[in-house]
């Protein structure tokens, strides 16, 4: 059915030197019955692709911009990233749309460019702690899902990330009846906006640890994680993987 995904989000973290960690976990998991994925830096894509020499590891950029080429300064096209090795790319993370201001519709046009090029487009979304105290959150997710989920998305190119805002880096973590309620609404939702929604795989993100993973992957609708923190050291990373 949907293969088990286990991703890790570098954000801005890693230097040539941090490539060791690949070498640690392609070595911890030489045959993994889940998908890996990790997203280093832009800087880092094309070393890590080298760095995983044969394993099935996969490696994602952190964001793409929406046009395939052009005038924008600082900015990465999917085709670039895709050349230097990536097979996805995250989009709409929630520091993005908190630091750079990324709108729905700015989400949904990466996530086309993203097809486009052929890399598999991570979408993210996530109420805040405001939203879900005032008891918004299913609303709030189900009307980033439709908006950031573009046309053209399929079970194949395409992958959400549930990340509540409040639970990135703060070592917070829902209940797992209130991830199960989130994952089983997105699933529902999929299913209004896409033909093959069964099949979409829907990752929990938000201080995801060795300690919590397996209880965490046990809420059905659950299909892997996206991880920040924990993604960093294999020794952290493969507790998570194993799990799965
Ligand atoms: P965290 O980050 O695992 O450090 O909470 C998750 C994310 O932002 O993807």
């Amino acid at each position: 059915m949907r293969r088990k995904l286990a991703a890790g989000n570098w954000k801005m973290n890693g230097t040539t030197d941090t490539l060791r960690e690949v070498k640690a976990l392609t070595d911890a998991h030489p045959d993994p019955l889940v998908d890996m994925l990790l997203c280093p830096p832009a800087t880092l894509l094309a070393q890590m692709a080298w760095a995983r020499g044969t394993h099935a590891l996969q490696i994602g950029g952190q964001d793409c911009h929406a046009a395939a080429t052009g005038a924008h300064t600082g900015d990465i096209a999917a085709d670039m990233l895709k050349d230097a090795g990536a097979s996805h790319v995250i989009v709409g993370h929630s520091e993005r749309r908190s630091e750079h201001g990324e709108t729905d519709a700015d989400v949904a046009a990466k996530a086309a460019a993203a097809h486009t090029a052929g890399l598999i487009a991570v979408i993210c979304l996530g109420e805040t702690l405001a939203q879900r105290e005032a008891g918004e959150a299913l609303a709030v997710v189900t009307a980033q899902l439709a908006g950031s989920v573009p046309a053209g998305a399929t079970a194949a190119n395409t992958v959400i990330a549930y990340e509540p805002v409040w639970a990135i880096g703060t070592g917070h973590v829902p209940t797992l009846d209130q991830i199960g309620e989130v994952h089983g609404t997105l699933r529902a939702a999929l299913r209004d906006i896409m033909r093959e929604a069964g099949g979409v795989r829907i990752l929990y993100g938000g201080s995801v640890k060795g300690s919590n993973a397996a209880e965490i992957f046990s809420v059905p609708d659950v299909d892997g994680a996206l991880v920040g923190g924990a993604s960093l050291t294999a020794a952290d990373f493969s507790p998570i993987v194993t799990a799965l």
